[in-house]
């Protein structure tokens, strides 16, 4: 059995990982994709104390780090079912149980995504989803927020002041965010906010993205928007969905945990995305990681 066993391989987990290792305690990572939302990524620019890297720099980096401790690292290996008996057992996809002191869930998160032609094309290349990130990459040009609700009126207010105009599509008759930030965003001159908006096309050259389609859901009429960036802030989801019956979840599916890291159930630890950690970036992950890992220590020399 393993000491710790760290489910998920993003930046939370390989933390967890190394810090779980340099105790000197049978550490073992299961991970479906190694690497997590930052294999997805282009630029990073704010991984502090690196000016500017990339996600398949920063998860070859990742990976390195791990491996350069005594860390099983289980690839491709999708876990299931997570179950506290003598020890916590953890079930992957092809049938093998996993038995370990602690747990540590580091599963992240998905960006839900519209689904309308171009998204997957244009993902990366104007298509956006985390204003943190991306932001600064459109400064002095035009962006579209697509959401109305706290994350996306929260993104129009923050693009406002570096780029040229923000156009919101919300899809529903009325704004869902807090009535501080609707008025907010309303007061800002380069902000435009549209109602009853269903986008239903990213629009491209090949290269990048230069607007959208959106058909006004009150006159049926289409309408486009030119636009360099199209921010999508509909909602990020927890990858949490196999742990539904076991542990405490918020009704959005996120794992409640302490300050150190603890969930619900003893010996079971959560850190990163999938946690109730209210930033989502990769240096707070990794952070969160670290602290999962000495919550866990602190546990196994206490059982
Ligand atoms: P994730 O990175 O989501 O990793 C989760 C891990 O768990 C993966 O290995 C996954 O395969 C695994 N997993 C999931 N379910 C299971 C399961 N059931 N069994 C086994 N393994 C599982 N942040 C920044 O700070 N700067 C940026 O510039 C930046 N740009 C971004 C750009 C994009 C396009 C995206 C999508 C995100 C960006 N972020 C950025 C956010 C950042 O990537 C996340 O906050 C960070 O990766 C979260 O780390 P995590 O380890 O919690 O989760």
């Amino acid at each position: 059995a393993y000491d710790v066993l760290v489910v998920g391989g993003g930046p939370a987990g390989a933390a967890a990982a190394i810090y779980s290792a340099r105790k000197g305690i049978r550490t073992g990572v299961v991970a479906e994709r190694f690497g997590g939302q930052v294999a997805d990524t282009m630029a990073i620019e704010n991984f502090i104390s690196v000016k500017a890297t990339d996600g398949p720099k920063l998860v070859a980096g990742l990976e390195q780090h791990v491996l350069d401790y005594d860390v099983d690292l289980m690839k491709t290996q999708k876990a299931v079912r997570l179950e506290k008996k003598d020890l916590v057992e953890v079930e992957l996809e092809n049938g093998a149980v996993l038995k370990s002191k602690s747990v540590i869930l580091a599963t992240g998160a998905r960006w839900r995504e519209m689904n309308v032609p171009g998204e997957q094309e244009y993902r990366g290349k104007g298509v956006a989803y985390c204003p943190h990130c991306d932001g600064p990459l459109f400064k002095g040009k035009k962006t579209a927020v697509i959401g109305g609700g706290n994350s996306g009126i929260e993104a129009a207010i923050d693009l406002a002041g570096i780029v040229e105009h923000v156009t919101v599509l919300e899809f529903g008759d009325t704004l869902r965010a807090d009535d501080v930030l609707v008025k907010k965003a309303e007061s800002l001159a380069n902000v435009t906010i549209i109602k009853n908006a269903m986008t239903t096309e990213v629009l491209g050259d090949g290269e990048r993205v230069i607007g959208l389609k959106y058909t006004d859901r009150k006159t049926d009429e289409s309408h486009l928007v030119d636009v360099a960036g199209i921010f999508v802030q509909i909602g990020l989801v927890p990858n949490s969905e196999f742990l539904k019956d076991t542990l405490e979840l918020t009704n959005r599916g996120e794992i409640v945990v302490n300050g150190h890291g603890e969930t619900s159930m003893p010996g079971v630890f959560a850190a990163g995305d999938v946690t109730t950690a209210p930033y989502k970036q990769i240096i707070i992950s990794m952070g969160s990681g670290a602290t999962a890992a000495l919550g866990a220590f602190d546990y196994l020399i206490r059982h």
